[in-house]
């Protein structure tokens, strides 16, 4: 892991218990963690393999393969053992599937115990994740509610979505099995955090967050980091998923940004750029995107400002630890606040980088 600050990050935390899911630890003790999903064909063993690679390089660390068919879980003993992160097996309905991935040696199963059937299968995929130490997660999702739940409450309500939940939960508790970790989730903001709140009074299971049909990079970024925020914010969410159309990449930059901004994990160097005025009277965008780009992937933990004037920059950006406030085709450079040098526009992006390198 980074070298986050454990001890702040619990204290925004809702306590839960603390479940491995393979090497990574879920719950309140440990730091909320980043996972996505493939798009690739489970049964194409060698896209999958090279997608989880891809997405483990730029910081996931839990991926969930769908699975299916027979022929998927099969795959999974040749995926496996090629990913450095855990796979999870995401099952639907077929008992059959979560009982192949369990002997594939996957690192959890995400099935809903009430859906696949008689008491006696849930007994047998109970006792397989029992025997292989598998957690299960329930994943209630707004958009397939039971009928009787959307009858009851008439139509998809925070209070069915949290009902739901409760059965799958109280189903695998009948069977004393309580290595569970549960996600909520529909495409509305308000429902999904309503739901997390009420079940949060409920128990102590840790929560997988994220917001289902988020949508495009665009979109799905904006309501991703609205829901988020205000469930982190309010100490909810122990493991995330940002749901984005497209490459799953995307969902982890999108997710260890939303982390950082709220101080919840360090993953290096955090950006404050103004967004110009009037005074400015240099290029600022172009410093500050060719800044990031060459910062991409330096483990730093500092802060750094790129601000647009002298007027108001150093005293904006005093929090930073160093940074630029732009002057007639020059920037100043400064470190907390004092300025320490005077340098041309085209050679500014270059002495920043060496600065914040020297840090
Ligand atoms: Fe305007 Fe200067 Fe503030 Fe940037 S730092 S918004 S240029 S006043």
């Amino acid at each position: 892991m980074n070298n986050f600050d454990l001890q702040k990050e619990i204290a925004y935390r809702r306590k839960t218990k603390s479940i491995m899911v393979g090497k990574v630890g879920v719950g309140s003790a440990y730091p909320i963690s980043i996972q996505s999903m493939t798009n690739t064909d489970t049964r194409n063993i060698e896209a999958t393999v090279k997608q989880i690679k891809a997405l483990t390089e730029v910081g996931c660390e839990i991926v969930r393969l769908a699975v299916p068919d027979q022929e998927a879980a099969e795959a999974l003993k040749k995926i496996i053992p090629q990913s450095e992160i855990p796979v999870v097996a995401d099952i639907h309905f077929d008992y059959r599937l979560a009982l192949a991935a369990i002997e594939s040696g996957v690192s959890k199963v995400r099935i809903n115990p009430g859906n696949i059937g008689s008491e006696a299968r849930v007994a047998e995929v109970v006792a397989a994740a029992k025997h292989h130490n598998v957690p299960i997660r329930i994943g209630v999702n707004g958009g397939s509610l039971e009928k009787e739940i959307l009858q009851k409450f008439g139509g998809v309500t925070a209070k069915g979505i949290v009902e739901s939940a409760l059965t799958h939960i109280r189903m695998l508790e009948a069977h004393q099995f309580e290595n569970t970790i549960i996600a909520l989730k529909s495409s509305d903001i308000r429902l999904t955090y309503d739901a997390y709140q009420m079940l949060a009074k409920e128990g102590d299971y840790p929560f997988h967050i994220g917001l289902t049909e988020a949508g495009t990079v665009f979109r799905g970024t904006i309501k991703s980091s609205m829901a988020m925020g205000a469930l982190l914010l309010n100490g909810y969410g122990d493991t995330m998923r940002i749901s984005l159309t497209g490459d799953p990449l995307n969902e982890i930059k999108v997710a260890k940004e939303i982390l950082k901004s709220l101080d919840l994990r360090d993953f290096g160097i955090k950006f404050i750029s103004c967004p110009t005025c009037g005074r400015c009277q240099l290029n600022l965008e172009k410093i500050a995107e060719e800044l990031e780009m060459r910062l991409e992937g330096v483990n730093k933990s500092i802060t750094v400002a790129v601000m647009g004037c002298a007027v108001n920059g150093p005293g904006e950006a005093k929090e930073a630890d160093i940074g630029i406030a732009g002057g007639k085709d020059s920037a100043l450079l400064f470190k907390k606040g004092e300025i320490i040098g005077k340098y041309s526009e085209d050679q500014i992006v270059d002495v920043l980088y060496e600065e914040i390198m020297k840090l």
